[in-house]
């Protein structure tokens, strides 16, 4: 059985250009002393801007039509990445869509919640319910209007979805065959799991020895379970989904959470001299509350020397830039 056999079985529904960039980052490597860097640029998917929501959403969207639904129903934060790629990938295969978001109606929408509103998204505003908590009401209510909704999870977090980042694994390895190009680490901004459980499974079925090191970027409410739990249990799940015999232990999963600041969605120094850096040394654009997070992260990884010139360490961009514009005044210096 080739590696990519169960994976050729998920139902894929085309929404972004794939392979996306694999490039290197030769001046901030140098800027930063440090390690060998590359960056994955997966906030070139194509799809309203792009970002990782892309390649979870081909599987989901997938599901969605071959099971003959008519709308899809996620929700998120305000400025979510993945509601915009979500509200972008319904129009895109014919779909109407419903978003549950966090907050209330601004008087002006900005960032992602422009995109979503011109993108004809139907929105619920949620006040504290940030991570889709009114998604069963609002399948409800459809179901009893006679339509055929499609709930997609938050953060697109599920078997399906994860599939999308597992692919994406098989999709790197062979950028890095055609570079001769081997890599010790692989860093990301890690926040609903699917991203760093499709990884996971990715790399064990595609043979990928780097580290996977998701950074942790949402502390998660008291009580919740740990987030390596969340990701472990949606690994292997997945490993089920596709049929691969294996069972990830707790120990297989690499989760980074020194770097939590104030909270979801807070900007800090961390964030700021990340985002600003990058930009300059590379005219790349982080976003201020997941990669701009997730780099503040390898930055001080570097200082730490938990990354060394020894490595060669892969930035897996996430996407998220369209948050930038009402985050403005949290990025410009204070003083
Ligand atoms: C959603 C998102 C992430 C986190 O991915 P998960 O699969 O939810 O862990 C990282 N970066 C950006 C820009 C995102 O929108």
């Amino acid at each position: 059985m080739s590696p990519d056999h169960s994976l050729s079985q998920a139902r894929r529904f085309s929404l972004g250009f794939f392979p996306t960039p694999l490039v290197e980052m030769k001046r901030l490597s140098a800027e930063l002393g440090g390690p060998r860097l590359f960056i994955k640029r997966d906030d070139q998917t194509g799809l309203a801007f792009g970002g990782n929501k892309t390649r979870k959403l081909e599987y989901l969207v997938g599901e969605a039509l071959a099971k003959g639904c008519d709308t899809l129903v996620s929700g998120g934060a305000a400025q979510s990445n993945h509601c915009r790629q979500t509200a972008a990938a319904a129009c895109a295969a014919g779909l109407g869509c419903h978003l549950a978001l966090g907050g209330e109606a601004p008087d002006v929408p900005e960032g992602n919640l422009l995109l979503d509103t011109l993108l004809g998204a139907e929105i619920h505003w949620g006040g504290p319910h940030r991570k889709g908590e009114q998604i069963p009401d609002i399948v409800n209510q459809l179901v009893s209007e006679g339509k055929h909704p499609y709930r997609v999870p938050y953060g697109g977090s599920n078997t399906t979805g994860a599939v999308g980042f597992v692919a994406a694994m098989g999709e790197l390895k062979a950028q890095l065959t055609q570079l001769q190009q081997s890599l010790t680490h692989i860093l990301f901004a890690s926040s609903s799991g699917g991203t760093q459980a499709g990884l996971l499974v990715g790399a064990r079925l595609f043979g990928m020895g780097a580290k996977v090191i998701g950074i942790g970027i949402d502390k998660g409410e008291a009580g919740d379970d740990p987030f390596e739990t969340h990701v472990q249990a949606l690994a292997n799940a997945t490993v089920r989904h596709l049929g691969i015999a294996h069972h990830f232990s707790a120990t297989d999963v690499i989760v980074e959470n020194d770097f939590l600041g104030d909270g979801y969605g807070k900007v800090g120094e961390l964030e700021r001299r990340a985002v600003t850096l990058t930009a300059r040394t590379e005219g790349i654009l982080l976003d201020p509350v997941y990669t701009g997070r997730a780099m503040g992260a390898l930055m001080a990884m570097i200082e730490s020397q938990q990354l060394t010139r020894a490595d060669t360490v892969l930035f897996w961009h996430t996407g998220g830039a369209p948050a930038l514009f009402p985050y403005a005044a949290d990025l410009i210096a204070p003083g």
